[in-house]
């Protein structure tokens, strides 16, 4: 069924250089490999940067990655579903910060998983979302949704590869 939804989109960065700004109410924030994400339930609406027909949105903004999430997507989905697109959002977070947008060497390789997929960067960060889902379960609290902090560690950014992404099947 995810093959009909569409995910959040990757932004280019708006500013360089370092911006920390303190959550806004209700904003949750958490270090990732030294990124720090916060997360916010907004009307996709109001994505601002990314198109109202998605589901996430992440923002990269100086050091700092805006993950926005659809309150009405995020509200119907399950668990499961919920996890793979926060830890999706994440996922391009992390493509920017950690690996310059290198996206772990996809091509077009998470076109196994749909034409939306198809692009490198989408391709990337499906394959963290996914990878994260089969590591640590419906776990968003290791995610640090909510201001929470989980026992499980989100896997390594520099290991999500289109080799990986065969060897587990994801
Ligand atoms: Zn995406």
């Amino acid at each position: 069924m995810f093959v009909r939804l569409a995910l959040g989109a990757l932004i280019a960065p708006l500013l360089s250089g370092c911006v920390l700004l303190p959550p806004r109410p209700g904003e949750s924030a958490i270090m990732l490999y030294g990124t720090r994400v916060t997360y916010s339930l907004v009307d996709a609406r109001d994505f601002g940067f990314c198109p109202a027909d998605r589901v996430g949105c992440s923002v990269p903004l100086g050091s700092v990655c805006f993950v926005m999430i659809d309150r009405a997507f995020f509200e119907r989905a399950d668990p499961r579903q919920r996890t793979l697109v926060v830890a999706h959002e994440v996922g391009h977070c992390l493509d920017l910060r950690k690996l310059s947008l290198s996206h772990g060497g996809f091509r077009n390789e998470g076109q196994r998983w749909g034409a939306y997929w198809a692009t490198p960067s989408e391709g990337y960060a499906e394959a963290y979302g996914r990878l994260y889902l089969r590591r640590c379960g419906p776990d968003l609290a290791s995610l640090g949704w909510n201001g929470e902090r989980g026992s499980c560690t989100p896997p390594d950014p520099r290991e999500v590869t289109p080799d990986l992404v065969d060897e587990l099947k994801l």
